[in-house]
């Protein structure tokens, strides 16, 4: 998904020290990358990069690190990324293909196990997602916290097994044991929300007692666990649950729903304030909160309110300047303003400055994708093409991302995409940040290079 890389979500990992081995200590990654859509793999420890390999002339690289502390890592390989636990002396080889990027992941080498059995979990719960939310949603509470506790139980149970064989050292264990349990647990922090809307239900289910049993064994404060995605992901659905639960109770408001996102959001920060200590953990959600209230485009002035609140409760977050960045990324795209001046090439190569497309007097929506994200290319076409049917008065224009010039030009021919409606972005973060694309059907509709609208929505908007 284009969110995934255009605000390089800090959803990394952990830094654990376990016992040394000082014979074998160097770590070694490297591997082959199928369809490489960049030119380096870096591997990263949280938001720092440790290592990074260029690729040689057959798309394989090598990252020796002579000492690393155990836990989990990360690498990237523009736009993708991936995790990865390595502990001292591993040595592991990945083969994978960015054309579907984790379904072809492989490790193989010392480490592997752990790797692959986290790989699989991950995929696995993908797929089950689906019938969770298609099914299971509908359930009443009880039958819906079997299911759940009994599809955790088998993953934990096949962890065991295979601890007993490989014997995992005690953080590798830890860290599979949290991946799955925390994935589950997200689904039942979600599910007031959404059992009501699969049911129809006018008001929130009351609960059984035990419903939120588990959480007694949420950790609010392991380092380790910070960056680590289903932890992070089920944190967000946590507090936004008990945001929700707590303003319904202290308010005394009849609230079914979130309608005013300021009062909402104040609620949350005041709860990452006063449950969250470890200080990586605290800044991150906090950041998400901000950005995600960023997003909903409250008035400016319930904007000020909001990051008044945030910098009382956050005065020295790392991510203030990211925060500010986007405000004024976000103020720059309200109506009437000019469009950014952003640079795009035409198919002959040729450079335009986007305000100056030519247009015929016409409002143009501007729509975006890019070639490694072919399926969403697929959908996006289908939509443009609708719209153009049931809304010729627009002039819709496709900019291409994080593609180079000749696959661009193969795509358009592939996807019959007339050439004179598109435009390729040689810079995609500048275009990704100053036009604010944080959803893939995300659009900007301007007229003579001023904006009439800086957040519409190929889907909702029309
Ligand atoms: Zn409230």
């Amino acid at each position: 998904m284009l969110k995934k890389y255009i605000f390089v979500f800090l959803l990394v990992l952990v830094c654990s020290c376990g016992d040394s081995d000082p014979q074998s200590s160097a770590v070694f990654i490297g591997g082959e990358i199928v369809n490489p859509t960049a030119n380096n793999v870096v591997l990263f420890k949280g938001e720092t990069a440790v290592d990074s390999a260029f690729l040689d002339e057959n798309n394989r690289f090598e990252i020796r690190v002579d000492s690393l502390e155990d836990g989990l890592y990360y690498f990237l390989h523009k736009p993708e990324m991936q995790y990865v636990y390595l502990e001292q002396g591993d040595s592991l080889q990945i083969r994978l293909n960015t054309v579907a990027f984790d379904e072809s992941l492989i490790f193989s080498g010392r480490g592997e196990v752990i790797n692959n059995f986290q790989l699989e979990v991950f995929l696995d719960t993908e797929k089950e997602e689906q019938v969770i939310r298609e099914a299971f949603f509908q359930l009443e509470p009880q039958s819906f916290s079997a299911k759940l506790d009994s599809l955790s139980d088998r993953k934990v149970a096949q962890l065991n097994e295979l601890q007993e064989e490989e014997g995992f050292s005690k953080a590798a264990y830890d860290l599979a044991y949290a991946s799955i349990r925390y994935k589950y647990w997200t689904f039942k922090e979600g599910y007031p929300f959404w059992h009501r809307r699969a049911s129809d239900d006018k008001t929130l289910h009351s609960l059984p007692d035990d419903f939120y049993a588990y959480r007694d064994q949420v950790s609010y404060s392991d380092p380790q666990l910070t960056y680590l995605r289903p932890y992070y992901d089920f944190m967000k659905f946590h507090i936004g649950n008990l945001a929700f639960m707590g303003c319904k109770e202290a308010c005394g408001e009849k609230v079914t729903r979130v309608t005013n996102q300021l009062h909402f959001n104040r609620h949350q920060l005041q709860l990452i304030d006063s449950l969250v200590h470890q200080e990586t953990l605290r800044d991150n959600l906090f950041r998400t909160v901000a950005i995600e209230y960023l997003l909903k485009h409250d008035s400016e002035e319930n904007f000020e309110v909001f990051m008044e609140d945030f910098h009382q409760r956050s005065a020295n977050n790392r991510h203030l300047p990211e925060i500010a960045r986007l405000g004024q990324d976000i103020r720059n795209l309200r109506p009437n303003n000019p469009l950014p001046p952003l640079q795009v090439v035409d198919v002959q190569g040729e450079q335009h400055w986007l305000r100056d497309i030519p247009r015929e007097g016409q409002q143009i929506v501007f729509y975006f994708w890019s070639g490694p994200e072919q399926r969403h290319l697929k959908n996006i076409t289908q939509r443009v093409r609708q719209l153009q049917e049931h809304h010729p008065e627009y002039r819709y224009v496709g900019i291409c991302m994080r593609t180079d010039m000749d696959q661009w030009k193969s795509l358009m021919a592939s996807y019959s995409l007339d050439p004179g409606d598109q435009f390729l972005a040689p810079d995609y973060e500048q275009f990704a940040h100053a036009l604010v694309v944080y959803n893939p059907y995300k659009s900007v509709i301007a007229k003579d290079g001023i904006i009439i609208d800086g957040f519409a929505n190929l889907n909702t908007s029309f």
